[in-house]
């Protein structure tokens, strides 16, 4: 039995101390800590058993090692913001206790996401014995592990891998995101880049859409081509990839809103005054929307990501198509949130039952893809988030076409 300590009262916050709290027999005693501490009061006091809760700021280093020191984790579940990455990492390293987060590092003055910061991390993981495992959400997280998998169980070789990721659920307002506001405007604004023939190419912010039936009656939806962090790691740890692209699913109006509110310069993340204050104009916009962590109650449908991945078996072309539908009002009925926050905080649990349990051992900064697949998937299927795999003929069309 273990002691691990969340840090992050929101959205995926909620759901993995919730799923921490459901396995007693690994997470033994569990402290719950974010900025507002009352925010950890409120989730602390839906749960079927007592947990600690604590005030820490997550951009002071020392603020942080004190907080370790006096509650002595195993391990850290990071799922504050992006931008807590590093100093979290630093404190674990200075106290001595493994890591875990659902999203690598971006500086807040630049909308830029890469994993060289963190990786720079692996030397000193590695000298302190301890293990730093990266991007254990869905996307990342599953689909790296999902990747894994088709290449342990079904290829010889990956060449092109189409992560798509569709939320067909509705939450009924005119405008919402699905996690922090500011993280996904940055990510969806960004110039999209994908993976072709060993080099990224770099295309204009959503420029290429298709469209795709999701199984299970999910429904046909349009998808738009986007740069996603796990295709980084992804090509550096599987080689042979010719081509990895991400897709997500957007509705008209969401793409609508967004448009009007890049055009008025409200997802500007540079300074501007007002009033004599400096203020950000996407922070402002945070403050103003919806928080994702409320929308659970309204939100109807279903999700549906997986992996298109494509290769060859004993020389000849093969594929798979590996997937996880979510439903957003079961998610709810069980922890309280919506499906993005349950896939995500779902994963990280298990990364954190996958280090705590010794299934995967290491000393270093890993990526999901880098261990084995088959303990992680296998508590996919006991946790929430039961996946198939399809494989597919050569006539089979999931993209119905380009648009
Ligand atoms: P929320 O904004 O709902 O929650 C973030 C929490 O972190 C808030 O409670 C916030 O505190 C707290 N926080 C922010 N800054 C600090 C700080 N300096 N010190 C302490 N606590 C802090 O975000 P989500 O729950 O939607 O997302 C959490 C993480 O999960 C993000 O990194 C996101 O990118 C990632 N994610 C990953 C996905 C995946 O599939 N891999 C998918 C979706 C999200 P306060 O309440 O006071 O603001």
């Amino acid at each position: 039995m273990a002691k691990v300590l969340i840090i992050g009262a929101g959205g995926v916050g909620r759901v993995v101390t919730h799923k921490c709290v459901q396995s007693p027999d690994v997470f033994g005693e569990i402290c719950l800590a974010s900025r507002t501490l009352s925010k950890c009061d409120a989730i602390a006091a839906g749960l079927g058993r007592k947990i600690h809760t604590a005030r820490v700021n997550a951009d002071n280093v020392p603020e942080l090692v004190a907080l370790l020191k006096s509650f002595q984790p195993e391990l850290v579940i990071n799922v504050a913001l992006p931008y807590q990455d590093l100093t979290i990492m630093d404190a674990c390293l200075e106290y001595g206790c493994h890591y875990l987060d659902t999203a690598n590092y971006e500086p807040r003055d630049e909308a830029k996401f890469e994993y060289k910061w963190q990786w720079e991390y692996h030397d000193r993981f590695k000298d302190a014995g301890l293990f730093a495992l990266l991007g254990s959400g869905f996307d990342p997280g599953v689909t790296n592990v999902f990747t894994a998998y088709a290449l342990k169980h079904y290829l010889d070789e990956v060449h092109e891998l189409d992560i798509i990721d569709v939320n067909g659920g509705d939450h009924g307002l005119h405008f919402a995101t699905n996690f922090n506001p500011e993280i996904n405007i940055r990510e969806v604004t960004a110039a999209c880049r994908h993976w072709e023939n060993g080099s990224f190419i770099e295309t204009p912010a959503l420029s290429a859409k298709k469209t795709f039936e999701c199984p299970g009656g999910v429904g046909t939806y349009t998808i738009y081509r986007m740069y996603h962090e796990e295709l980084e790691s992804l090509v550096k740890h599987i080689p042979t990839l010719r081509k990895a692209r991400f897709w997500m699913s957007f509705s008209d109006n969401y793409l609508r809103h967004l448009e009007v509110l890049q055009n008025v310069g409200m997802t500007r993340i540079d300074p501007v005054i007002y009033n004599g204050h400096e203020i950000i104009p996407l922070q402002f916009l945070k403050a103003v929307l919806p928080d994702p962590g409320d929308l659970g109650k309204s939100t109807k449908g279903r999700t549906c990501i997986g992996n298109i991945v494509k290769g060859i078996k004993e020389n000849r072309g093969k594929s798979v198509y590996i997937y996880n539908i979510c439903n957003h009002e079961d998610c709810f009925r069980e922890v309280g949130s919506q499906a993005i926050s349950y896939t995500t905080g779902v994963p990280a649990m298990i990364g954190a039952l996958m280090i705590l349990s010794g299934a995967w051992k290491g000393a270093g900064v890993f990526n999901m893809e880098q261990m084995d697949p088959d303990p992680f998937m296998e508590k996919l299927n006991i946790y929430g988030l039961p996946w198939k795999v399809r494989e597919l003929q050569p006539s089979d069309s999931y993209f119905k076409s380009d648009i």
